[in-house]
């Protein structure tokens, strides 16, 4: 299959050709053709197979130039950093042409965004609370919108959209094509699909629990984060120090930490990303981690479907996520689109039960490397040790409702003892 065949005009196969997409993917393929003629589709493809250029060329191509003042198509997803990457990826596409696209997310003032939107616009990209906003402060006219797209719908439903959702499907024109992607298809998107999508065409690829087949998965047991910190940081040394790294981290705290570790080791620049900094902060990391002058980006999951760039070579878990699908996405990161990735999951001793989770959803088994020999096995701190305490309690409750768990005798006893120092300072 060639996008030739796709019968792109001339213009988007330029652009494509640019983007050095040889062949399209199986989304691409098979979405291209309904959405060209028009009709509702429902696209469900794992994270990473292309979904954006997917809906992004047949979209463009339908609208083909810069036409009045007011926005014809509407592309919502649910944060801002999904947002930035669609104007992206749609402003090289449209590079042949003169169509406008226009990113609108919140977090920053209206009033640039207002008046961007005001000079004329084709494409809108954004939040669904920002478009409201922007419409709500006159903005723009919405009776021109002839096509919506849902992206990442999963998501969209997940973080609660759903009202801002309604509200904007009262402002905008009903008779229009609709146009839903998404990872996962729960039964809350079948429901956003059944209100917003007049007879689709599904289109599905691959259950999202399949982890993208690029990817080498391996995993190694290491006893707490010290030793985990100076295996990374062995490894980097050894054969990753010109590549592209993404480094998770389950707690934002760790995530800090894990940076400034890094950052202190070495030259190159290590950047965290996590719920607690601010907009820009996390726009900047990412475009400069996209643009390569950061080399090393360490992130909790809040941006493990966020982020986008195919050159990462490595993706390596600090911890492993409790939540399997958090997994897939963060391996994700790295094998994009027919390039080859590697990911790496460092567990503790309270993390074997989460791994256990992940490889009986993806069905696969990760394999296990061998401790290097010359690392040092670092003596787990008295803390760290009861925090995984606390994690295979956790767990074991999990698994038994009824586990009573050894942490919580020595919890009490921990309290006494420090009961009892404190009357000894006391007494001094
Ligand atoms: P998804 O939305 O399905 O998670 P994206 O649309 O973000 O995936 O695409 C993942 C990566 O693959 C991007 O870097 C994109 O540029 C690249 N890509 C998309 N289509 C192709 C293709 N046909 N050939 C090569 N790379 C592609
Ligand atoms: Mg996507």
């Amino acid at each position: 299959m060639t996008f030739e065949a796709l019968k792109l005009t001339r213009q988007f196969l330029n652009a494509v050709e640019d983007a050095g997409y040889k062949e399209p993917t199986p989304i691409q393929s098979q979405a291209i053709p309904p959405l060209r003629s028009g009709q509702d589709v429902i696209g469900i493809a794992q994270t990473g197979t292309g979904k954006t250029a997917a809906f992004l060329l047949p979209l463009l191509q339908t609208l083909k130039y810069a036409q009045g003042d007011a926005p014809r198509a509407l592309i919502l997803a649910p944060t801002k950093e999904l947002v930035l990457q669609i104007h992206h990826e749609a402003m090289k596409f449209a590079a042949y042409t003169d169509l406008r696209c226009i990113p609108l997310y919140g977090g920053i003032g209206h009033k640039s965004q207002l008046n961007a939107v005001k000079t004329g616009v084709d494409v809108l990209v954004a939040t669904p609370g920002r478009f409201l906003e922007i419409y709500l402060r006159g903005g723009f006219e919405p009776k021109k919108i002839k096509h919506l797209v849902l992206d990442e719908a999963d998501r969209m439903m997940d973080m609660g959209f759903m009202p801002q959702l309604r509200q904007i499907q009262e402002i905008i024109p009903s008779k229009r094509q609709n146009i839903l992607f998404s990872a996962t298809f729960p039964h809350r998107v079948e429901r956003l699909a059944d209100e917003f999508l007049l007879w689709p065409t599904r289109i599905e690829v691959s259950p999202e629990s399949t982890p993208v087949e690029t990817v080498e998965q391996l995993t190694m047991e290491l006893p707490n984060q010290r030793t985990k910190l100076e295996y990374i940081e062995w490894l980097i040394n050894d054969r990753l120090l010109d590549k592209r790294l993404l480094i998770f981290t389950r707690r934002k705290e760790d995530a800090e930490s894990v940076a400034r570790y890094l950052q202190r080791s070495f030259p190159f620049e290590v950047r965290s990303i996590h719920s607690n900094k601010g907009q820009n902060a996390r726009i900047n990391a990412m475009d400069d981690f996209r643009s390569g002058s950061v080399q090393v980006l360490v992130s909790t999951d809040i941006a493990s479907r966020g982020i986008d760039v195919p050159e990462t070579e490595m993706v390596i878990n600090f911890s492993v996520p409790s939540d399997p699908l958090d997994y897939v996405h963060r391996i994700g990161r790295t094998g994009r689109a027919f390039r080859s990735g590697e990911a790496i999951t460092l567990q503790d001793p309270s993390e074997r039960y989460a791994m256990e989770r992940i490889e009986s959803l993806t069905g696969e088994t990760v394999r296990k490397l061998e401790v290097p020999g010359h690392l040092t096995m670092h003596e787990t701190p008295r803390n760290e040790k009861q925090l995984q305490a606390r994690a295979i309690d956790r767990e074991m409750r999990k698994r038994d409702p009824l586990y009573k768990g050894a942490f919580h005798e020595r919890k009490k006893k921990s309290k006494k003892d420090i009961a009892k120092k404190k009357s000894a300072g006391k007494q001094r």
